[in-house]
């Protein structure tokens, strides 16, 4: 029979690295190929040990992966994570005989267009931002579904998935969404609200099947567009669409979890 590969990722802190260490032993032990390079088609589980940065990193390392992906939570918030250093054992049993289920959490795309014709695409599990050159303000013309809406004028905008809502979308006065919910929420970094500038002040929230189309003021010549704060910066940007995209993320959830007790630990 074949054994199943296991691709363990780490944050490099010493707690995280004997954790490493106790995984590798145990999963070894009880038959698994474990190792610390994912393969696309021969990744069976990804365990990756850290906190939520630790975690985004792997996903943006494996790419995406389509296989199942379970956190161990050895950094200070862990909302992706479920496991914790001394339940090794017991994750191990549990995955075994099933007992679990695949938390498929929904990503975000941004598609940039520049004036040459060339196209870009960024893709978050938290979420796509859009800001200007470095403190200056941004001019952004909004559309959803191809109907104009708004000028948004501001430090820029946020497009959370809803797994990402409790992250920096939640620190600029986000609503915290439920990731049963696939919906996009458009949360103003800072908006300007005033006779010269009109922007909505509060999130808006958007079906998965609408895109946004955002169109830089023409005197904008750099862009900022972030995947889960990793920056890229852009000239001469035509436009950029962003919607849900259809890619998801596979977490594992151990027998318990529930989102709004995790909510409640983690923020009250
Ligand atoms: P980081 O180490 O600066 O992490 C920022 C914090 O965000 C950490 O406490 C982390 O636990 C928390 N976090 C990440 N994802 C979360 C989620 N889905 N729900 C609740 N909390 C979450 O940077 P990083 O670790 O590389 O993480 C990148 C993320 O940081 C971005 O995706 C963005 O959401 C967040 N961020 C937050 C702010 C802010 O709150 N002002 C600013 C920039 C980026």
């Amino acid at each position: 029979m074949k054994k199943t590969t296991v691709t363990i990722f780490h944050n490099g802190d010493d707690l995280s690295a004997r954790t490493f260490e106790t995984l590798s032993d145990k999963m070894s032990l009880r038959g698994y190929d474990v190792n610390t390079e994912y393969k696309d088609d021969s990744t069976d589980l990804i365990v990756c040990i850290g906190g939520d940065g630790a975690f985004l990193r792997a996903i943006h390392t494996c790419d995406f992966p389509s296989c199942p992906i379970v956190g161990i939570n050895t950094g200070h918030l862990g909302f992706f994570q479920d496991v914790l250093p001394e339940g090794i054992d017991q994750f191990i049993d549990q995955y075994e005989s099933g007992e679990y289920s695949l938390q498929h959490l929904n990503t975000v795309r941004a598609t940039v267009t520049t004036e040459d014709g060339k196209k870009q695409t960024q893709l978050g599990l938290n979420e796509i931002t859009i800001k200007g050159n470095r403190s200056y303000s941004v001019h952004l013309f909004i559309s959803i579904g191809n109907q104009p809406i708004e000028k948004f004028s501001g430090d820029g905008l946020i497009f959370a998935t809803s797994s990402g809502s409790t992250a920096y979308n939640y620190s600029v006065g986000g609503s915290i969404s439920d990731p049963r919910l696939n919906v996009l929420q458009v949360t103003p970094i800072a908006p300007m609200n005033t006779t010269a500038y009109r922007s909505f002040t509060s999130s808006i929230l958007l079906p998965a099947d609408l895109s946004l189309g955002v169109v830089p003021e023409q005197r904008e010549n750099h862009i900022f567009v972030t995947n889960d704060s990793r920056e890229s910066e852009y000239t001469n940007v035509k436009d950029i669409e962003v919607r849900v995209s259809n890619t998801s993320v596979h977490l594992i959830r151990l027998k318990g979890y529930d989102f709004w007790s995790k909510v409640k630990d983690k923020f009250l």
